[in-house]
């Protein structure tokens, strides 16, 4: 009988390098897959739609929430993210583990429902870094960032809610610290 795949859910405050901390995870882990959310937020350069999001319209996304086709969806400044119920069901029941990589909100909507989710909160050494990463990464404006930033402390009020915090300092001791806790929660039950 196939055995069933672990949610992994990463959380925590934009530009504190959870998209960077999965990729590096995905590339070492080929039983490890990730959800393609989907936004109402515009591409950025170089953005795929169905790769790094499937990129719709505020109407199609207010259709998949009337038609509860999300397990957990939030607004996070000025447009919204969610995640395919019908995608995390599929992916599990094939025996893959899955990643959702999302924000804090959708996080704590994902742990009521799935309670055997292992929810990863992931912290910056200081508000200056996450600002001079933000800053670094050159996709937002001044603007989005700072309501980006603005938010970071109702974030961290909910983050004792997490199973695990990581606060990503060095990129590669991160890493590895990210890959055991998962490696140990999957053998758990195994
Ligand atoms: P998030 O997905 O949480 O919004 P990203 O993965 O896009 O964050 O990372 C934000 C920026 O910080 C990127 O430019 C990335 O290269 C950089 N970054 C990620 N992790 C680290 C780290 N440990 N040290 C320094 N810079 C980092
Ligand atoms: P960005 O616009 O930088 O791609 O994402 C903004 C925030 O939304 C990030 O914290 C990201 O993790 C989060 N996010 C991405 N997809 C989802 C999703 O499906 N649901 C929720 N709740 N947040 C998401």
């Amino acid at each position: 009988m196939n055995k069933k795949g672990k949610l992994f859910v990463i959380s925590g405050p934009s530009g504190v390098g959870k998209g960077t901390l999965v990729t590096e995870i995905l590339k070492r882990n080929q039983n490890i897959k990730l959800s393609v959310s989907v936004t109402t937020r515009f591409p950025r350069p170089g953005e795929k739609d169905g790769v790094n999001y499937h990129f719709l319209t505020k109407e199609k996304f207010q259709s998949l929430i009337d038609n509860n086709e999300l397990i957990e969806w939030a607004q996070f400044a000025d447009n919204y993210y969610g995640t395919y119920e019908k995608v995390v069901n599929e992916v599990l029941e094939q025996g893959y583990d899955l990643i959702v990589e999302i924000e804090v909100q959708g996080a704590l909507q994902i742990k009521s429902k799935r309670p055997d989710a292992v929810l990863i909160f992931i912290l910056p050494p200081s508000i200056e870094e996450l600002k001079d990463r933000l800053e670094r990464r050159r996709t937002e404006t001044a603007e989005v960032i700072a309501k980006r930033l603005a938010i970071v402390d109702s974030e961290y009020a909910k983050k004792d809610r997490f199973n695990y915090q990581l606060i990503n300092d060095r990129l590669d001791a991160s890493i590895e610290e990210l890959e055991n806790i998962i490696n140990k929660e999957r053998f758990i039950n195994a």
